[in-house]
């Protein structure tokens, strides 16, 4: 069975001149393990399907699942966005381990746990620095490892590259490719550009801005640059 399913999911949204059909009769399976990426121009409703399948918007029409893994304390989905949305106030361990308080794990697990992912990220010599600290790309990589470090069962991303310059978005790009092939976490990833789209995915969703179509669904089998 698929992770995700997608079957003619539709979002309307009501608006004071009338309706807004933001996502039109959207329909696709993504693999366990799956790197997806969606890409299309903005008002597409990329972020609208993102926030459906984050549960953070209801469906309007159509089925949209993710199917539950075996241990009912993993959550569904953990979302990255463009802006870190980590909290200035706690360190960048704090940071990490936040998302597995929510699960019972004793503060030392969360912290090794935490820690185990700053030194993936070469972070680990930031851990007690607070977010006002570090650099932006620095601070995305803390929004990456902790919705990383929750385990979920997908991984959502909306443009989590989008706000850092050109160099620092390389290598970030990089960085991300090497975790999903140690991980193979399942990652649904949007971004307006094609580029980074065919970089990243294993398949590529083109949406038209005809609002929240399916364009174009490519699989990606060049083989990928490596550092
Ligand atoms: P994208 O992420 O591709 O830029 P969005 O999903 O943000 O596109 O938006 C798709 C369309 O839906 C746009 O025309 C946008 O203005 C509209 N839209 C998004 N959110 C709302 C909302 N809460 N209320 C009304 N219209 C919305
Ligand atoms: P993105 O392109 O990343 O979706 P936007 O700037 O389009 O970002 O949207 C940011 C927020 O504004 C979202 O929460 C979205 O729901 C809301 N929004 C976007 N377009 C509209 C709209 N036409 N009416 C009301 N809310 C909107």
């Amino acid at each position: 069975a698929p992770k995700i399913s997608a079957r003619n999911v539709t979002k309307v949204y009501e608006t004071a001149s009338g309706h807004m059909t933001a996502v039109d009769d959207f329909t696709l399976d993504v693999a366990e393990g799956e790197f997806l990426a969606i890409v299309g121009p903005s008002g597409c409703g990329k972020s609208t399907f993102l926030r459906m399948l984050a549960g953070l918007e209801d469906v309007s029409s159509g089925q949209l699942t993710i199917r539950p893994g075996t241990d009912p304390k993993t959550p569904l989905n953990s979302v990255v966005f463009q802006e870190y949305a980590i909290f200035p106030w706690k360190t960048v361990i704090q940071n990490v381990a936040f998302g597995l308080q929510m699960r019972g794990v004793s503060e030392r697990e969360r912290l090794d746990v935490a820690q185990g992912w700053l030194d993936r990220v070469g972070l680990a010599k930031f851990a007690d620095h607070y977010p006002h600290q570090i650099s932006g790309g620095m601070k995305q990589r803390v929004s990456i490892v902790r919705a990383l470090a929750n385990d979920p069962e997908v991984l959502l991303m909306d443009e989590p590259l989008g706000a850092l310059d050109a160099q620092t978005r390389v290598v970030l790009q990089e960085e991300l490719l090497r975790i999903w092939e140690e991980t193979r976490k399942t990652v649904v990833y949007i971004t307006h550009s094609l580029e980074e789209a065919v970089l990243l995915g294993d398949r590529v969703v083109l949406m038209s801005a005809q609002p929240g179509r399916i364009l174009e669904v490519y699989d990606i089998d060049i083989p990928r640059p490596r550092s």
